[in-house]
């Protein structure tokens, strides 16, 4: 889930990295480490906390190589020690992912081990295998060598980019299952976890390559060699960049509140673009299958809760929803004609593309709402959807959870042959505008919250109690509004307040059932609705839209909700502790 960063440039590598892992301090930020080329020496600086501590302690370098690491730590705490880059006598490397068998491959490492990572096996097995192939004389030869038997001892996941100190004029890259991207310019090449953490440069000067699992990159300032496992010279398919660039410079105090105001824009953005994928062969197709199941994980698997109800409603057809972290190890049940349909922000959730995997092997075809191309879900997916919300780097989804929503809804009205609510993003620019944060700072200071909803609406329910438990660290449910009695009704009192969110006219009264229940209890009460429901509670009014994708506008004040809140209390929204955007540790 870090960032991973390696460059050969002239003279400004360690700048270079120093860059890129501000570019992807979204992805896990407990602390950071580089390690770089100055001269004939390779200098290696680690520091816990933000990238900036480490840049600072950095300052300006003069070097022509750098690997560099943010990390998001799995194995140990956030210690100087666990830092990455983890050396052994010849190699120093940095690690995204796990190592399943580390303790299997520690107890037969030769050298000692200095920190808690499971990282630092991958330095010491290279090592070993290094010192075990002395009958390869070249020295290039010999390392690529040592690559290639090391990731056949490996179990887990990992990108690697290493410098191996017998020929430090090169750096070396490997993966299994984690992403790694490779950039080509002219007398400079780069690798990254991320196609968005590498430098601008002018129109097509740099050329991107996404590693398959056991390729290695072989990368020196005027070459880049693609290897296969078996050390076979092999040349990769060149992937195009999205075109968008995310805007750095913005009026907005957080990268999360810029995304939520850049909302309108997505929804065009999705309605216009997401028919150039697979979107009609896929609309076609809904219908026919025996079995639809979607999975998804966190703000995903809250979408897909939508996706069952629009696509029930539409298709008149069951339709089941699984988180993937559950989905890929319980017992699959072969089912003739069955789609299992992946939603996943970055494309690089690691539950999910496990997930995907085990529903291929039991003979399903497979579909994926993702917001990136070229991510790791599309390449494994027989149709894909691409949402075109935009970068969204900000760890808690605003932005991208909408279009997944847009997304459904699509394909949903495609597949049944409706029109589409035309004018959502008008909408949505409304409900965003309208929202006063005036009106709901009594709520500013509340420890407890439950959300709650019927239908779809409970679908936003759990995605409004999310954002708030991810970014503001407050106590958070989200609940079917008929399901409070039997348990959680129990847990609320005078200081909770609860959020019901009504927009679908068929249960309103049976939601404002719920709601006099809490009241009846001394809760507070705010409710969420596009009917005007005066009387019941203090009420943030929606615009309307057609009811069925209301989820998408009523989510907005959710957001906007859990930001202030957060930003309120003095939290940064956009990195929210333990949390990282792009979860690809299982
Ligand atoms: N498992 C490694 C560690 O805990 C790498 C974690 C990461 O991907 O940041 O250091």
């Amino acid at each position: 889930m870090c960032g991973i960063y390696g460059c050969c440039q002239r003279a400004k590598a360690a700048k270079s990295a120093i860059g890129g892992l501000e570019k992807l301090e979204y992805r896990g930020y407990d602390s950071a480490g580089i390690a770089f080329l100055e001269g004939e020496k390779i200098e290696i600086i680690k520091s816990v906390g933000k990238v900036s501590n480490l840049k600072e302690k950095v300052g300006e370098r003069v070097s022509n190589l750098a690997i560099a690491h943010t990390r998001w730590a799995t194995h140990g705490k956030a210690t100087t020690l666990n830092c990455h880059p983890h050396t052994s006598k010849n190699f120093i490397i940095v690690h995204n992912g796990i190592i399943e068998n580390f303790k299997e491959l520690k107890s037969a490492a030769s050298e000692d081990f200095y920190s808690e990572t499971d990282s630092e096996v991958i330095a010491k097995v290279l090592e070993k295998n290094f010192e075990n192939l002395t009958e390869i004389k070249d020295v290039n030869e010999r390392i690529l060598n040592s690559i290639s038997k090391t990731q056949n001892q490996l179990v887990g996941s990992w990108a690697v980019i290493l410098i191996c100190r017998k020929n430090p004029s090169k750096i070396y890259a490997f993966k299994n299952k984690s992403p790694l991207i490779v950039a080509k310019g002219k007398g400079e090449n780069f690798v990254a976890s991320d196609i968005n953490a590498f430098e601008k440069r002018e129109k097509n000067l740099l050329k991107y390559y996404n590693l398959n699992n056991g390729n290695i990159a072989e990368i020196s300032r005027e070459n880049v060699y693609f290897y296969d496992e078996k050390l076979n010279k092999i040349g990769i398919k060149e992937i195009k960049k999205q075109c968008e660039i995310y805007q750095e410079n913005c009026n907005f105090k957080h990268k999360m509140l810029k995304e939520i105001n850049e909302i309108p824009e997505a929804i065009y953005s999705t309605k216009k673009y997401i028919k150039k994928s697979d979107f009609k062969k896929l609309s076609k197709k809904l219908k026919n299958y025996s079995k639809i199941t979607i999975v998804g994980c966190g703000t995903a698997y809250h979408a897909g809760l939508y996706g069952k109800f629009i696509l029930e409603k539409y298709l008149n057809k069951n339709v089941s929803v699984e988180l993937a972290s559950e989905f890929r190890y319980k017992t699959q049940i072969k089912e003739a004609n069955e789609l299992v349909l992946a939603i996943s922000q970055s494309g690089e959730t690691a539950d999910t593309l496990a997930a995907i995997e085990i529903a291929k092997k039991n003979g399903a075809e497979t579909a994926a709402i993702t917001n990136v191309c070229s991510s790791s879900i599309t390449r494994i997916c027989d149709y894909v959807l691409l949402t075109h919300a935009g970068a969204e780097v900000a760890v808690a989804a605003t932005k991208s959870y909408v279009c997944q929503i847009l997304a459904l809804y699509m394909l949903a009205s495609s597949a049944a042959e409706k029109r589409i609510f035309r004018s959502l993003e008008n909408v949505a620019h409304k409900a965003i505008l309208n929202f006063s944060l005036e009106n709901l700072k009594e709520f500013l200071g509340i420890k407890k919250f439950f959300f709650i909803g019927r239908l779809c609406d409970s679908a936003t329910a759990s995605e409004g109690a999310l954002k708030l438990k991810e970014i503001a660290y407050v106590h958070s449910e989200g609940y079917p509004a008929g399901e409070l009695k039997h348990g959680t009704l129990s847990l609320v009192d005078e200081n909770s307040l609860v959020i019901a969110i009504i927009t679908q006219s068929e249960i309103l009264d049976k939601t404002l059932n719920a709601v006099h229940e809490v009241r009846a209890r001394g809760a507070k009460v705010l409710i969420v609705s596009q009917f005007d429901l005066e009387g019941e509670g203090k009420e943030v009014l929606l615009p309307r839209a057609r009811e069925e994708i209301m989820p998408l506008i009523s989510v907005l004040p959710l957001q906007l909700f859990a930001y202030h809140y957060s930003d309120k209390n003095g939290l940064n929204p956009d990195m929210p502790r333990n949390l990282a955007k792009s979860v690809t540790v299982e």
